[in-house]
């Protein structure tokens, strides 16, 4: 397929029915505020950490509710914690304990332990 200078992208589905949405609920039980996020992107804007690498909260925040835990566990060990995420969000969100609650259901879980 190359040969034409392009190739299909594969398919990209959101199976909820399969989905492993246990670390959002976790989360959401803590800090009901998650559900407010419009996934504006203003707290990836300002990330300290996203300046430097290609940690996106905004980004961890989608794949979190929809339950595509797989690459989660690595992408929030680049968090600092420094809470300016939390200073920035236009809907009141508390990121810093989102972030911090989804590392604890991630140790509570073998499959995800950070
Ligand atoms: S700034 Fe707040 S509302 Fe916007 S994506 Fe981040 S957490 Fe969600
Ligand atoms: S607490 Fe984490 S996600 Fe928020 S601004 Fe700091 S490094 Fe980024």
């Amino acid at each position: 397929m190359n040969r034409f200078g392009f190739s299909l992208s594969k398919g990209r589905q959101i199976n909820y029915d399969t989905n492993d949405r246990s670390a959002a609920e976790y989360v959401i039980a803590g800090e009901p505020s998650l559900l407010a996020c419009i996934e504006c992107g203003g707290c990836a804007s300002t990330c300290t950490s996203g300046n430097f690498t290609s940690f996106s909260l905004r980004q961890l925040n989608i794949l979190l509710k929809r339950g595509e835990n797989d690459s989660l566990r690595d992408e929030l060990r680049k968090c600092m914690l420094c809470g300016k995420c939390t200073l920035v969000c236009p809907r009141g969100v508390n990121t810093r304990n989102v972030i911090l609650l989804a590392m604890e259901a991630f140790n509570k879980s073998q499959d995800y332990a950070v």
